[in-house]
């Protein structure tokens, strides 16, 4: 097993007291929650010395995988199970000690010491991780106990990755910038005829925010989707929710459990979409993260929540929502939409009027749907929510306390991407927050497969409605831009821009199934056309509207 594999049921330890983490996206609730509701599991056998620690690129698969997964026959009662206890976090499993060189050799003399990995040597000082449950042995033999570390820490065998030269390498642990950016480039020049990487925007500390565009025959006049991760830019596992979407769109094999994607399936979003990957929004709270601590990261460099710093309902009434304050988690920004990052994802989403899009965040094993912000009212009947339950069934969250479900809300929130993409795109814009925050790796595998479902799930969702295509036209075939539809059988209360025709003279509109349209086309200059329509698939119409005169 890799170093970088952290064990897979280590004993959690006691909480360290002067530890004061800034939490992940689903806050300090879930946090407490996962300790309070801990099962202890098995010792740790795999953290080992680590003074001159292997890296075998050759036993990249884990051995859960090797056992459990692949064989389906196997004695682990994981398998029977499915689940796990929730070891969801790297710091339920780790902490880190710091000792000098003196300190390290009376501990080598001793002989029993427990495990230790070196995570720092700064010649004379070391810092070890540790088991958490180890934390008092080490204090008691003079070694300080840390508060935190950078994640790079938690996860040296970082360092081997980027040293190899395959893309398997690459993909097999979690992902910083650097490695990030050539699995990009990897994905594209394997693939030059599907997808291409662009760059769609820079971050404050000039860092550049990443896509890959997929498509087959790549044009403008397609419809657009969207898959993005790393609003918050700590939540590092959601790069692979986000770069599985893209590895099944390629039909490349990029985890031990990769599968591949139903032919069917897949040709029709290749054929029809094109699907943008943004697996990293905030670069630089990425870089944050991996390099000054596994606690930050959440926010972009000018101290920004970016998840609360879109224009609809920025800074509500609601003060529970964001706050004003730079020092807070949740600080908005001094106004919406005031930061590079936030700006390059809305001039991308308006150019392209994504269709569907999914954020990736972790960890509340939920599927967000719009409007999440208190006070705001959907549409009604709400076909967000319809999308959203039907595709929160399929994810498997491989933990024993929380399984997939769709919600409107987790706490109060203001001023999300997917508020504003829907509010003023019609966007069927989803927050996905999956299973797990930043496990080991092998824990990881799990969460990105249990995800992978409800990926599928809306792609499928996609295929076969219900939903409406409609085509505008003047009599000599020309499209119709500036054609909207009006659903007087919905019931709208925010002012919603939409639906209304892209620069082809599509229409597209998510649908309730047997829900009955009342809908009226509209045109300046032209003849108002009204239609009655009942649609439980994909329902492809074409309009032609006359001029007035
Ligand atoms: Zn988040």
């Amino acid at each position: 097993m890799p170093q970088n594999s952290l064990p897979g049921s280590p004993s959690p330890g006691r909480s360290i007291s002067n530890t004061t983490p800034q939490l992940p996206g689903s806050a300090g609730f879930f946090f407490l929650m996962t300790l309070l509701v801990f099962l202890l599991a098995g010792g740790c056998r795999s953290l080992t010395e680590s003074s001159g620690w292997d890296f075998h690129f050759s036993d990249w698969i884990p051995d859960w995988t090797a056992q459990s997964w692949f064989n389906g026959s196997s004695d682990d009662p994981r398998y029977s199970m499915g689940y796990e206890p929730d070891y969801v976090h790297w710091f339920d499993h780790f902490v880190f000690v710091r000792g000098s060189r003196g300190q390290v050799l009376r501990l080598q003399r001793m002989g029993d010491a427990p495990p230790m990995m070196l995570a720092q040597d700064n010649g004379a000082e070391k810092i070890y991780k540790v088991r958490k449950e180890d934390q008092q042995f080490f204090r008691k033999n003079g070694f300080a106990i840390l508060s935190g570390g950078p994640f790079l820490w938690v996860d040296p065998g970082l360092k081997a990755r980027k040293r190899s030269r395959q893309f398997r390498d690459w993909m097999n642990g979690y992902k910083d910038n650097e490695i990030l950016e050539r699995i990009l480039n990897h994905l594209a020049r394997q693939h030059p005829t599907l997808a291409q990487r662009v760059r769609i925007g820079t971050s404050v500390q000039d860092r550049p925010i990443y896509a890959l565009r997929i498509s087959r025959n790549y044009s403008p006049a397609k419809k657009s989707l969207m898959f993005n991760s790393g609003h918050h830019g700590m939540e590092v596992l959601s790069i692979d929710y986000s770069l599985d979407v893209a590895c099944l769109l390629l039909n490349e094999s990029c985890y031990p459990h990769s599968i591949y994607m139903p032919t069917d399936l897949r040709d029709y979003i290749l054929n029809n979409f094109v699907v943008w990957i943004i697996p990293m929004v905030n670069p630089d709270g990425l870089h944050r993260f991996w390099n000054h601590s596994g606690y930050m990261g959440r926010k972009n460099a000018n101290g920004v929540d970016l998840n609360r710093n879109y224009p609809f309902y920025w800074k509500s009434w609601n003060n529970l929502a964001s706050s004003g304050s730079a020092a807070s988690y949740k600080y908005r920004g001094p106004e919406p939409g005031s930061e590079p990052e936030t700006r390059a994802m809305m001039d991308l989403a308006r150019k392209h009027r994504f269709l569907m899009s999914f954020s990736f965040h972790t960890y509340a094993t939920r599927v967000l749907f719009p409007y999440t912000a208190d006070g705001a009212s959907n549409p009604y009947p709400d076909p967000a929510k319809y999308f959203a339950s039907t595709i929160a069934r399929h994810g498997i969250s491989y933990r024993t306390t929380r399984q997939y479900e769709a919600a409107r809300k987790l706490y109060s929130v203001d001023g999300t991407d997917q508020d504003w993409l829907y509010h003023e795109l019609g966007t069927m814009a989803l927050i996905v927050e999956g299973s797990m925050s930043t496990p080991s790796w092998e824990n990881a595998l799990k969460s990105i497969a249990g995800m992978r479902p409800v990926s599928l799930a809306s792609l499928e969702n996609l295929k076969s409605g219900p939903r409406l295509e409609l085509e505008i036209t003047d009599p000599s075939g020309r499209p119709l831009p500036e054609a909207r539809l009006v659903l007087n059988s919905r019931t709208w209360f925010e002012q919603e821009n939409w639906p209304r025709a892209d620069q082809n003279g599509k229409i597209h509109v998510f649908l309730v199934p047997d829900e009955t349209l009342y809908a009226e086309i509209q045109a300046p200059g032209y003849r108002s056309r009204s239609f009655r329509m009942q649609c439980n698939k994909v329902c492809v119409q074409r309009f032609q509207l006359t001029p007035t005169r």
